[in-house]
């Protein structure tokens, strides 16, 4: 079924038990009169970012618009208590624009751009065209996976707000290139328990992962996420692209923490 983000104030009238029928915003009746070809009497889900699934009938497709009636609501599986933040070096777009996508996939979020000492200079702007055209990839990404909620997109931090504003029992991980003792997967197992307790108190629990620019992290940085308390970790012993790095260490994070996720949701 085609899955559409749309915003909750549309929704908001179907919780009276009268008004069950809605026009979908223009973008959403494009996209299903024009682009889909959807018809009438085919079903439709529609996302109002609050983690719920809401089932509609297409009741009309017209010139005017397309009218849906509401045939279900119910609670979405894809979004759990596991909050993985990342925090990425600003990077040139379209890279950036990938790790959006791709990251909105795996299941990071929240996506913070981190203006670090060796980012390239002028990335820093984002102008209002370049984040709303960055939204749109994340919708368009959550969409298409499944996802219930849409990931965040924040403001370009500095390294300093970012770790000062992470709350006190965020784990902290930092890939850092020239790391060589500690492995993610050393780290991440070591974390075992902790995130499977916090989980099982109900979390939500913050998994910040802090990435470099191309230009890689400076020795000042790692000195001042450490003393935040971060792990500072290798990713093994082949340098990785910025984007490749970002993608390697979320997929690893998920992988060990969000099964454990699932288990506490299912006993508890
Ligand atoms: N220009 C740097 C590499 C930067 S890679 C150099 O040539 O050394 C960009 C970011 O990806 C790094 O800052 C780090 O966060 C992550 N990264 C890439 N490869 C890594 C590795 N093998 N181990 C840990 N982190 C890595």
């Amino acid at each position: 079924m085609h899955r559409f983000f749309i915003s909750p104030e549309l929704l908001a009238q179907t919780s009276r038990p009268s008004l069950h029928r809605v026009m979908l915003p223009a973008a959403v009746a494009h996209q299903v009169r024009d682009v889909l070809r959807l018809t009438p009497g085919e079903h439709v889900v529609l996302l109002d970012n609050s983690g719920d699934e809401i089932e509609a009938r297409i009741v009309q497709t017209g010139r005017s618009g397309v009218e849906v009636e509401i045939v279900e609501r119910r609670k979405g599986r894809s979004e759990g208590c596991l909050r993985l933040v990342l925090y990425q070096g600003l990077l040139k777009s379209a890279r950036f624009e990938w790790i959006l996508e791709k990251g909105t996939e795996l299941g990071i979020s929240a996506f913070v751009p981190l203006r670090c000492q060796r980012s390239q200079i002028g990335l820093e702007e984002l102008g209002a065209t370049k984040v709303q055209r960055w939204q749109r990839i994340l919708q368009e990404a959550a969409e298409q996976c499944g996802r219930t909620r849409l990931p965040a997109l924040l403001p370009v931090r500095s390294l300093s707000q970012a770790l000062a504003e992470l709350p006190a029992d965020a784990l902290i991980v930092m890939p850092w290139e020239q790391e060589r003792r500690l492995s993610l997967r050393a780290a991440l197992r070591a974390c075992r328990r902790q995130v499977h307790e916090a989980l099982a108190m109900g979390g939500p629990l913050t998994v910040a992962l802090f990435i470099g620019p191309e230009g890689g992290l400076a020795p000042e940085e790692v000195a001042l996420a450490r003393e935040c308390g971060a792990l500072i970790v290798s990713l093994g012993p082949r340098i990785l692209r910025a984007e490749t790095a970002a993608l390697v260490a979320a997929a690893s994070i998920l992988y060990e923490y969000e099964d454990e996720e699932e288990q506490t949701g299912e006993t508890g």
